[in-house]
């Protein structure tokens, strides 16, 4: 008996050593920030391998001068966060963010994420594209994927759109990266928005998966990125387009590559293995 307890007692403290400090920013975001946060810290922590924690800022019109979350505790950050509709974190805080992945921390941009602070030159610079919030071509160019490689277009008009929610098939585009080795090459997401036509300055991007726009759907009939990584000074940036709701965020598909985003992003290293329930082209696989 005390050997197991000392075996379990050494088990758990590895664990802890092991675990990547998670942190979610919310309080602000066009979208139920309220429902999605518990889901995403829930699917973070069922790994075993991060441990999350949230700072939620002031609501709309709130006083900012007191909110100050410290990335530094942190391997990666998460952001649920847009000012969409809402308040711009303040300059200072903004670059203490971007300084903080300069230097080496680790970004996921979630959905909406990728809505915010359209004024912010260097977000945009690591987010790679962005849109809404008055964004056009002026913010750079497209990422398409065309003739079997990523190439950038530059075209006049608003940057950021999407059909009805509806599943599609989201594209393996680099199955070497580690978020992605061992996954299908192909597999329908579950009802969910598919952001097009998304603008910025595209530098260091990685196009990982790219899903096909449906003119039927009022889309663009270009493969829009949908997973993309992005090297930012010596910090590395997982972006992804999925997860719209709870309901989006039930795709084992949206699940395991966040989970291996997130992992990629805090250490260019992912350790999760594939799981059975991964979809594949015919059929959403949902949790
Ligand atoms: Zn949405």
């Amino acid at each position: 008996m005390k050997r197991f307890l000392l075996a379990m007692t050494a088990c758990a403290a590895q664990m802890a050593a092991a675990a990547i400090p998670v942190l979610i920013v919310d309080g602000q975001n066009n979208h139920k920030w309220q429902e999605t946060t518990p889901v995403l810290k829930r699917l973070l922590e069922e790994t075993g391998k991060f441990t999350v924690d949230v700072s939620t800022s002031p609501a709309k019109g709130g006083d900012f001068s007191a909110y100050n979350p410290d990335f530094s505790k942190y391997k990666v950050v998460v952001s649920n966060y847009s000012d969409f509709a809402g308040d711009p974190w303040p300059e200072a805080l903004r670059k203490k963010l971007t300084d903080y992945v300069a230097a080496g921390g680790g970004f996921v941009s979630f959905h909406a994420a990728d809505n915010a602070f359209p004024m912010d030159k260097e977000y945009n610079r690591m987010i790679a594209v962005g849109g809404w919030g008055g964004r056009t071509e002026k913010d750079g160019p497209m990422i398409r994927f065309r003739d079997g490689k990523m190439v950038l277009e530059s075209k006049p008009g608003k940057a950021g759109s999407h059909g009805k929610r509806l599943p599609y098939v989201v594209v393996t585009r680099d199955a070497k990266h580690p978020i992605m080795k061992g996954l299908p090459a192909e597999w329908l997401h579950h009802e969910d928005e598919l952001y097009d036509s998304l603008k910025g300055p595209a530098e260091n991007v990685g196009l990982v998966a790219t899903a096909w726009s449906d003119p039927a759907n009022r889309g663009t009939g270009e493969n829009e990125p949908a997973l993309m990584t992005v090297r930012y000074g010596k910090g590395r940036v997982f972006h992804t387009i999925l997860g719209h709701d709870v309901e989006a965020m039930r795709c084992v598909g949206f699940i395991v590559t966040l989970q291996r985003g997130t992992e990629w992003a805090a250490t260019g290293k992912v350790t999760q293995k594939a799981p059975k329930d991964f979809p594949g082209k015919e059929k959403v696989s949902l949790r």
